[in-house]
């Protein structure tokens, strides 16, 4: 009786429903399923955080509405952070906007600077929520291939003069989910160069800026000159302090994109929970070494998998960044195809390349989000495989 609405109905299939039909399958063989699928971390959120936030329920001050921007404390310590690891300047008050989950800001900021019909260049393979808000919004995704022989960076040139005089923004994520590609300064820096040509917005998701396992620290974009003409960063806590149930991140950069997202979070949320905020300033506050202990467990867990399919022959691609692995499957298999037999025959799910798009095709993605003592059993499985 009831119809969705043309926008729930032009959104891209569920590409993992075979799968999970599988996965279920197997549970109820009895099979001991270990999952790679999901990009959640297993660890739990560090201790001072949980504390903050139990000292932080007792204030009443947090019962009430919170600010639609985000506390001001919250935005200094964000602005601190940025001071510290990246030497970039910011102002709380105009330039930085707490949200509810980075998610939450990238669903929603296409709907401050898209109008129907506009473009907004979209990579893929990618997070999906690039695409999905640019739809929300009436705009129109134009696809930007990240192909393995570019580092998976968007190659600028090939996007057509006509379509970048047309778009409204272009979505980069480095370091990179799924691929784990991480970025350059030189991209950035020949990215703002033609944002600024074009007029056209960068919107950043720098999620994984502290989830490397190398010596070389990934940079941010507002660390190039004249970034914050043309760009805003979307963040998270949610993966440097595995807090994705709590529900907080921020975006900062350019004065009027943080308030043109704003003036949309005023009218369809109500801002984060004060006490939420609270434990984001104790874990932006947290000694760099507690952030350290993190990377060691994936810098372990990324060596035990890489050396595990190596043995088998597959062909991991190298990287520093993220705790994601991106592999190539066999050949003479599809993404769906190689998954498809590794839960079958290893009782092991891993996300198909294809799920992040077309482009994603021909890989699958790892996440190295379960204890590591279920990774070496995984690894295990994966060494008596016959491919
Ligand atoms: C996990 C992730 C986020 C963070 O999402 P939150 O809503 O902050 O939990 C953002 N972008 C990418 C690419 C991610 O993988």
């Amino acid at each position: 009786m009831f119809e969705f609405s043309d926008r729930l109905k032009v959104l891209p299939p569920y590409l993992f429903a075979e799968l999970d039909r599988k996965k279920e399958e197997k549970i109820a063989q009895g099979v001991d399923v270990i999952d790679l699928g999901v990009g959640d971390p297993d660890l739990p959120t560090p201790k001072p955080i949980v504390e903050a936030a139990k000292k932080a329920l007792e204030n009443p001050e947090n019962h009430k509405y919170p600010s639609y921007v985000g506390k001001l404390e919250f935005r200094k310590a964000v602005a601190d952070f940025y001071k510290r690891r990246f030497g970039v300047e910011l102002d709380p008050k105009t330039e930085i906007i707490t949200l509810i989950g980075s998610k939450e800001g990238i669903a929603h900021f296409p709907l401050a600077f898209v109008n129907p019909g506009d473009i907004v260049l979209c990579p893929d393979p990618a997070y999906p929520v690039y695409k999905i808000g640019t739809i929300f919004a009436g705009g129109t995704p134009y696809i930007v291939p990240l192909k393995e022989e570019n580092n998976f960076l968007p190659d600028l040139e090939s996007i057509p003069e006509d379509v970048a005089k047309k778009a409204k923004i272009i979505w980069i994520n480095y370091p990179n989910n799924p691929t784990s590609a991480p970025p350059t300064l030189d991209f950035y820096k020949k990215l703002v160069e033609w944002a600024r040509e074009y007029n056209v917005i960068v919107a950043s998701d720098n999620a994984y800026s502290e989830i490397y396992t190398g010596s070389e620290k990934p940079p941010s974009i507002l660390q190039v000159e004249g970034a914050k003409d043309v760009a805003i960063e979307f963040h998270s806590l949610s993966k440097t302090y595995n807090m994705t149930g709590w529900r907080l991140g921020w975006a900062a950069g350019n004065k009027e994109l943080v308030a043109g997202l704003g003036k949309v979070k005023t009218n369809v949320d109500s801002g984060q929970f004060g006490a939420v905020q609270d434990a984001g300033i104790a874990a932006l506050n947290l000694p760099e070494e507690e952030v350290e202990k993190l990377r060691d467990v994936y810098r372990e867990r990324k060596k035990i998998m890489t050396e595990a399919l190596e043995k088998i022959g597959l062909q991991v691609y190298k990287s520093d960044y993220t705790f994601y692995l991106w592999i190539k499957v066999p050949e003479g298999y599809t993404s769906s195809e190689f998954v498809g037999r590794l839960i079958d025959e290893a009782g092991i799910v891993c996300t198909p390349g294809n799920g992040f798009g077309e482009y994603g095709e021909g890989y699958f993605r790892i996440s190295l989000t379960v204890p590591t003592e279920r990774l070496l059993e995984a690894a295990e499985r994966i060494k008596n495989l016959k491919l």
